[in-house]
């Protein structure tokens, strides 16, 4: 499958990219999970990217239309891949069009997930993350707290809050998230290729993607 993953910060995205690779052998492409890799590697990348990141601000267009044109012509797309936080702007979303024409890729569709803000808000200040950037496991400290408190189950490295999940970072981005991402919601609608479900939690989710692509 080819999809787009919109839904803001919380939304679920990444946990449901996660079950959905293990439907077809997808990839999951996370565009802030490549980035925090970077920054912690200390890379180039990294070193433009983090100030953005840490205020929870946007990372500019061109930086992020760098890494996923080299991205999606990885080998491990060719089985079909799942963005989860790109595009971002309505200029990402024409750059990844025009990318796509160029590739000669055809997206099945792009997935909205909506979930209710207070629900976002408590997910996203009870959410701790594994610092490997080669794991980056999530947890939660109320519904799915590691065996070992702040130790990850998977690699045995430290389970942090990320700097941009304080209260205040949220804040900006959920509000970056409406000024910025949500028009994405009519861009795909145009395209004819948006699939909104209100969901709360991700099996839900899937099982609405299995469904309209008829897989299950
Ligand atoms: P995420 O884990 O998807 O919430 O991304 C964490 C942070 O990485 C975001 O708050 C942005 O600073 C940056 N980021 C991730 N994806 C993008 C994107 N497609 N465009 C711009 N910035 C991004």
């Amino acid at each position: 499958m080819k999809l787009i993953l919109l839904g803001a910060p919380g939304a679920g995205k990444g946990t449901v990219a996660k079950l959905l690779t293990a439907i077809d052998g997808s990839v999951q492409i996370s565009t802030g999970d490549i980035l925090r890799g970077a920054v912690q590697a200390g890379t180039d990348l990294g070193k433009e990217a983090e100030g953005f990141m840490k205020r929870g601000d946007l990372v500019p267009d061109s930086l992020i239309m760098g890494i996923m044109e080299k991205r999606l012509q990885e080998p491990d797309c060719e089985k079909g891949f799942l963005l989860d936080g790109f595009p971002r702007t309505i200029p990402q979303a024409e750059a990844l069009k025009e990318l796509l024409a160029k590739l000669n890729i055809t997206l099945d569709m792009a997935v909205d997930i909506q979930v209710p803000r207070d629900v976002i808000l408590d997910r996203l200040c009870t959410r701790r993350t594994c610092e490997n950037p080669e794991c980056q496991a999530i947890y939660n400290v109320k519904s799915n707290p590691p065996q070992k408190e702040g130790i990850c189950d998977k690699c045995g490295s430290r389970v942090i809050q990320r700097e941009d999940e304080t209260e205040e970072a949220i804040s900006h981005r959920l509000a970056t998230y409406n000024e910025k991402t949500a028009p994405l919601i009519g861009f795909y609608e145009k395209e004819g290729l948006l699939f909104s479900v209100e969901a709360l939690n991700s099996d839900a989710v899937v099982n609405g993607v299995k469904e309209k692509l008829g897989l299950s």
